[in-house]
This record gives structure tokens, C-alpha cells and sequence, in this order.
């Protein structure tokens, strides 16, 4: 990214994000005794994106592919292990402590349980008002009508003294969307916003997330495994595997043309209510990788219906455009002609197969802290 695009909100690169995994103390003794290195659970490992203004990405993947972590470490709910997140031009691991102040501002999160993200001991004045009272800002009173009254909880003042267990799914999730909102947030993430409620209350959140980007002019991560949520949601799709990026493009082109093996194997799984649509089967075998002993090569080598070999097994294949697939459409697969020139198979004849060192140590970036 031209560190000059006004354009881009967010710029994220390379991010990596590994957690220590916790053996106990006697493997921790062990380990200072023999100077053995701890294992890492690589979470994120190496992401790329950039969000725009006013544009909406969806994260999706199966459970544990660091969707999650990922959207945790953009709002800076985890400090990344390695990499960069730019927020307006400014990388955010030298922006000051006033700048990082307003970096918090202005990026919000929506989780996905309401229940737990609620404070239960707090009215919903309270609990709304809190991050106004964090950041110092006046206008408390109408400030939190307003961000209820947005999330269609009406009159306001009728929610104000009620606590979490006294509203419903629904309500208690736009409660966390007036609390997200009353700051006035350049962005949010929202992870699997609407995956706990019940199915008669999601078309409701739903559309008012659709009026709360469109209104405010927000630019939004969702993250899901849900691809028909995403594909009513989002402006681009980034498909994720085992700690990285897979596949990213507009989420028409992703939906409809999907390229990586992976890809065409989750919206495969999607049900199609016309039973005169038909679709080519693409068959996932076997289990998610290790992601602490991380394999060498493709990290989906071993699910994978098209594995074509060495390649696959020892090069790291890059997330890159393609030659022969759609315009703004990057891919992670041997299968296709790099638009670049790029030849892994150099790599295999040349011996540089620098994956099968740095996937698997565990030390390249500095240990995570949580
Ligand atoms: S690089 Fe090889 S193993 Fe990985 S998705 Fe492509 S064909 Fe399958």
C-alpha cells in the first residue's frame, strides 16, 4: 500500500500472532534446564489485507483458522507477535500514546456472545456510557439515547435501568452495537454477531448492521463461518486456513468463481435450496493440520482433492494474483500461473524451500505474551 492512499482505513501486513503454549511448570523447569524452545500455537500467521473506507471484508474459515484472533488483534485486544497494522497511514506500533488513545476510539468490536460481552452487573446506561466516560467525552445522557435509540431500543430512557438478564438475545445484542456506536468509530469488528441469537432475530440485527454501516459510513470486518451471511454482508471476501489467507477478492467473484481448492470446498457445504442447481463436488478429507508443528509447503496439503506433489509439499505457495483467474482475485495455490512471474517450482529445484525451516521453529517472531 502507497503510504499516501487516503483511501485505505487499514492496512495490515504480514501479521502474525503465535501463543505460547502452556505445558505447565514442569515442562517449563524442563525446558530452562535443557534450553529447549517452548512450542508456539501459530494462531495468525502472516495476513494481509487492506480495508477501505466504507467497505465492508468478511473473514471466513472453518473454527480455529485465526479469524477470531485476527479481528482480536485489529482492534489491539492482542498485541500482534510480528507484523504491521496501519491505521490511516500511521503504523500503530510506533503511533504515540495519545495516538493509540485515539486508535481506540475509533475501533470497536461487536462480539459474539452479548451474554458474556455485557457486564451483568451494570444498567444498560451504564454499560453504553462506560467507554464515553474512558475517553472523557460530554454529552453523556443524549449521546447514549441516541446510539439506543439508533439500535432500535425505544424510548431509550425505558432501557436505561434494565440489566442484561432482562433483555432478550436480540436486545442485549444491540445494546453491544449502541456501546460500539457511541463513540462515532471509523471501524468495527464484528465477530459472528448474529450466530447466538436465535434465528427469528437475525434478520432484525442483521438489517440494523447493514443501516449502521451504510448511515455511519463505517468500514466493517465481519467474521463468520457463515458464507450466506457474508455474502449478504460484505463488499470483499478473505477466506482463511490454518493461520493465513487462502483466497481474497470481491465477494461475488469469491462466491460464484470460487479458484482455491479450499474455497470450493466451503461453499460446497453451503446448502442450495434449488434442487436443479448443481455443483462440482469438491470433498475435504481428513483434519486440520497441526498448528503448532506447522507442516512444510501448503498448509492444506493434506485435506486437499487437487494436490499436485512436491510442490505442494515443500513451497509455500503465496497469496498472489493469478494470471488465468478473475481481476482483484488473489490466491494461495500451485495450481495457477502467478500474474507475477513467480515459479515456485525455482524453489524445489533450487533447494530454497525456506518454509520447511521457518514453519516449523517456532522462533522467528518474539514470543506472545498471552
Ligand atoms: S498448493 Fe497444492 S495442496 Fe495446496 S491447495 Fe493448491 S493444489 Fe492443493
Amino acid at each position: 500500500m502507497s503510504k499516501t492512499d487516503d483511501d485505505v482505513i487499514l492496512h495490515v501486513d504480514d501479521l502474525k500472532k503465535h501463543f505460547k503454549v502452556d505445558e505447565g511448570w514442569i515442562a517449563s523447569l524442563l525446558q530452562s534446564v535443557t534450553g529447549d524452545d517452548p512450542d508456539y500455537v501459530h494462531a495468525v500467521d502472516g495476513v494481509s489485507f487492506d480495508l477501505k473506507r466504507g467497505e465492508t471484508l468478511g473473514l471466513a474459515g472453518e473454527s480455529g483458522c485465526g479469524k477470531t484472533t485476527t479481528g482480536m488483534s485489529l482492534v489491539k485486544l492482542h498485541e500482534p507477535t510480528d507484523g504491521d497494522i496501519h491505521y490511516n497511514n500511521k503504523r500503530l506500533s510506533e503511533a504515540s500514546d495519545e495516538e493509540i488513545k485515539e486508535f481506540r476510539q475509533n475501533a470497536q468490536m461487536i462480539f459474539q456472545d452479548p451474554f458474556e460481552s455485557l457486564n451483568p452487573r451494570m444498567t444498560v446506561y451504564d454499560i453504553v456510557a462506560e467507554p464515553l466516560r474512558v475517553h472523557d467525552i460530554r454529552n453523556e445522557t443524549a449521546r447514549v439515547q441516541r446510539a439506543l435509540e439508533f439500535a432500535e431500543l425505544m424510548p431509550a430512557e425505558h432501557y436505561f435501568d434494565q440489566y442484561p438478564h432482562e433483555l432478550s438475545g436480540g436486545q442485549r445484542q444491540r445494546v453491544a452495537i449502541a456501546r460500539a456506536l457511541v463513540l462515532d468509530p471509523d471501524f468495527i469488528v464484528a465477530d459472528e454477531p448474529v450466530s447466538m441469537l436465535d434465528v427469528s432475530l437475525r434478520a432484525g440485527v442483521l438489517s440494523l448492521l447493514d443501516r449502521m454501516t451504510e448511515e455511519f459510513g463505517l468500514s466493517v470486518v465481519y467474521i463468520s463461518h457463515d458464507l450466506s451471511l457474508l455474502r449478504h454482508m460484505c463488499d470483499r471476501l478473505a477466506i482463511m486456513y490454518m493461520g493465513k489467507i487462502v483466497e481474497k477478492g470481491p465477494t461475488d467473484q469469491i462466491i460464484e468463481n470460487p479458484q482455491h481448492p479450499y474455497t470450493q470446498a466451503l461453499i460446497n457445504a453451503v446448502p442450495v435450496p434449488d434442487p436443479d442447481v448443481g455443483r462440482e463436488r469438491v470433498e475435504l478429507q481428513g483434519e486440520v493440520g497441526d498448528v503448532i508443528d506447522v507442516p512444510t509447503g501448503c498448509r492444506f496439503k493434506d485435506r486437499c482433492p487437487k494436490y499436485i506433489g512436491d510442490v505442494c509439499d515443500q513451497v509455500v505457495p503465496p497469496l498472489e494474483a493469478k494470471s488465468d483467474t478473475g481481476a482483484d482475485q488473489d490466491i494461495a495455490c500451485h495450481l495457477f500461473e502467478s500474474a507475477e512471474g513467480y515459479d515456485p517450482y525455482a524453489e524445489l529445484d533450487g533447494g530454497r524451500a525456506e518454509n520447511a525451516t521457518a514453519a516449523n521453529d517456532g522462533s522467528e517472531s518474539a514470543p506472545a505474551d498471552d
